[in-house]
């Protein structure tokens, strides 16, 4: 459903260039959650947004059912995006604006009438549990709270795919069971595809049924978690991999309180 195929990307900086992205390829099927793990600096952030050609590659397609996003004009492409959401460590909410009305951004961008947008928010608030938080504003929130409300924003347009840059490295580990957690309940109800990047194993284990790994802007690994930790030559794997999987006996969802994952869905139920 989405090929990325043989992506590059070259940043250039006074005299310098840095290569990002050196040829990758990635298949992603339709309900699939994706982890792209790597090294800071390995180059995840720019493969996520490539997908959405936030950042355009300099070479390669993004072919997503069967559409090449690298060919359409600037029209076409944002008609594209708002079927793709993004979430981002730090949220990205607007201060001045209450929860509701973050959440309602994209529909008003999109001239949606008043009455569609409060049915619509009002669900989505129900979705990611925050009801009762409406007309509050950014920083009377958590940060698991704040993330929520990025989620439910991402969520406006009814997305096929959701893009996550790191949205769980900036919580404590509660709050990031909590949120990947919410994450996996609207990747299996809602049928969201996500791709996600992270440079913590526990968040791997804990929601990914595939895995990429990228080191120095090379795909160097693919596939299920048991068939990247098999790969015991790599020497990626073997000193990044391996020690962490072996240091979490239990995936995450398994451990998570009960209290965390009901209720999160009361109007799909
Ligand atoms: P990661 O997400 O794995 O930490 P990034 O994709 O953010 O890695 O960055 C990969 C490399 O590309 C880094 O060396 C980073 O400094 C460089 N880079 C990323 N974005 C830019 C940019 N806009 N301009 C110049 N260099 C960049």
């Amino acid at each position: 459903m989405i090929e990325i195929k043989n992506i590059s990307k070259t940043f250039h900086q006074e005299k310098q260039s840095f290569k990002a992205l050196d040829e990758v390829s990635l298949n992603i099927e339709q309900g699939d959650i994706v982890g792209i793990i790597g090294f800071s600096g390995a180059g995840k952030s720019t493969l996520i947004r490539s997908v959405n050609l936030l950042e355009k590659p300099d070479q390669g397609q993004i072919i997503i059912n069967g559409k090449d996003l690298t060919t359409l004009n600037n029209r076409e492409l944002a008609r594209e995006r708002k079927k793709i959401g993004m979430i981002f460590q730090h949220f990205n909410l607007l201060s001045s604006r209450t929860v509701f009305d973050n959440v309602a951004l994209p529909l008003e961008l999109d001239n949606t009438s008043k009455s569609e947008i409060a049915e619509k928010v009002n669900q989505l608030l129900k979705v990611v549990g925050l009801e009762d938080k409406a007309k509050d504003y950014p920083k009377s929130l958590s940060g698991g709270q704040k993330q929520r409300v990025a989620i439910a924003r991402a969520l406006a347009n009814d997305p096929y795919l959701l893009l996550c840059d790191e949205a769980t490295s900036a919580l404590d580990p509660v709050t990031t069971q909590s949120i990947l957690q919410l994450l996996k309940d609207i990747n299996q109800r809602l049928k969201i595809t996500i791709l996600l990047i992270t440079h913590e194993m526990d968040v791997i284990k804990a929601i990914c049924n595939h895995v990429a790994v990228i080191d120095k802007g090379k795909l160097i690994a693919k596939g299920t978690l048991e068939e990247i930790v098999s790969n015991k030559e790599n020497p990626i794997i073997k000193q990044f991999i391996i020690p962490k999987t072996a240091t979490i006996p239990q995936s995450l969802s398994s451990q998570l309180q009960p209290e965390l994952s009901v209720g999160l869905f009361p109007l799909l139920e």
